[in-house]
């Protein structure tokens, strides 16, 4: 589990957070919450935030804790019996029913330290079905003062019977002159415009990102797999290469460099560009593929973001993704369509 101590409130943040205020103020606050959105947003961050709002004994109007009263103490020092954080045990890419069971035995108890008990589960699409069935019974007669938020980057891969008793928290992405000051504030102006495009205007994320390292490797990814689109590099080859690189980030920028080159063939001036730096080469290689190529690409890229996560083998799904556009312009020479 990441850092309880500061209490730190993103500015995006702030619309939530006053809307979550306002039902507790008027006591409507819901027992269940789903936060959704794209990652790179502080969901996390808001859930403990939250928490740690709501736990505290001397909470300010606005429901920030004040950081000092015992229930914040024991918040920050992460042992707060009120408090559980679930998410997949070391090794394993699922919540598993035991985890939820044990937690929602406790949940029927009595809060121990004040009005609340919460429970935080993250990333929620870890539950696997025995897990989430025993959720439902906790989520449809909770206890008083229990509330649970649900953290998830794809809520699609919930369950319908769970998504329907949760009030969905939708993270959107800032205003992008907000999300450019927090970026440049942490990173430096240099790349900020370039990190904010790279990661689909998500600050965090942008920071993330910002590390050499990873900028290096999307270069040399990227290299690849125009050498792959262009025949000139075998798949299988190239995807042993990529062995060790998260799955999800791959296929994030896949689905970029592809995007991209949808909005290209659209558009040959558009200003909107997950890859602005890779303008010349992406719009080079748009105008030899076809719209059908490309909407297929992404059909499959999207068909493998849900798998990401999921217990899948990573080197047959790249392998399959690459093979797709190792034929790719093959497909466009023999159509003649430019
Ligand atoms: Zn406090």
């Amino acid at each position: 589990m990441s850092d309880n101590r500061a209490f730190d409130l993103l500015p995006w943040h702030q619309p939530l957070w006053k809307g979550l205020q306002r039902a507790l103020r008027a006591n409507r606050l819901p027992h269940a919450l789903l936060l959704e959105g794209r990652r790179g947003l502080g969901k996390q961050r808001f859930a403990k935030a939250f928490s740690h709002g709501l736990f505290c004994e001397n909470r300010a109007g606005t429901g920030e804790p004040c950081c000092r009263c015992r229930a914040c103490s024991l918040f920050q020092a992460g042992t707060h019996p009120d408090f559980s954080y679930l998410e997949p045990e070391e090794g394993s890419s699922e919540i598993k029913i035991d985890a939820v069971r044990s937690v929602c035995a406790r949940e029927s108890l009595t809060a121990a330290v004040g009005a609340y008990k919460i429970i935080v589960l993250h990333p929620a699409d870890a539950l696997n079905k025995a897990a989430a069935n025993s959720l439902l019974k906790t989520l449809e007669e909770p206890a008083r003062g229990t509330v649970l938020m649900l953290v998830t980057d794809r809520p699609s891969r919930l369950p319908a019977t769970i998504r329907s008793r949760c009030q969905a928290l939708k993270f959107r992405p800032p205003p992008r002159e907000q999300a450019r000051e927090w970026v440049k504030n942490r990173i430096g102006a240099g790349e900020a415009d370039l990190l904010l495009a790279l990661s689909a205007e998500a600050p965090l994320l942008a920071v993330e990102l910002a590390d050499p390292d990873i900028l290096q490797t999307r270069s040399r990814l990227f290299d690849q797999w125009v050498g792959v689109v262009e025949q000139r590099l075998d798949p299988v080859r190239v995807v042993e290469q990529w062995s060790g690189q998260p799955l999800d980030r791959i296929v994030d920028w896949l689905c970029g460099w592809t995007i991209d080159m949808v909005r290209l063939k659209t558009s040959e001036t558009t200003e909107r560009l997950f890859n602005p730096d890779q303008r010349p080469r992406l719009q080079a290689l748009a105008q030899r593929l076809n719209f059908d190529v490309l909407h297929g690409a992404l059909d499959a890229l999207f068909d493998a973001r849900r798998l990401t996560g999921s217990t899948i083998n990573v080197q047959l799904l790249l392998e399959d993704l690459l093979a797709g556009w190792s034929s790719a312009m093959t497909t466009e020479g023999r159509s003649g369509i430019s």
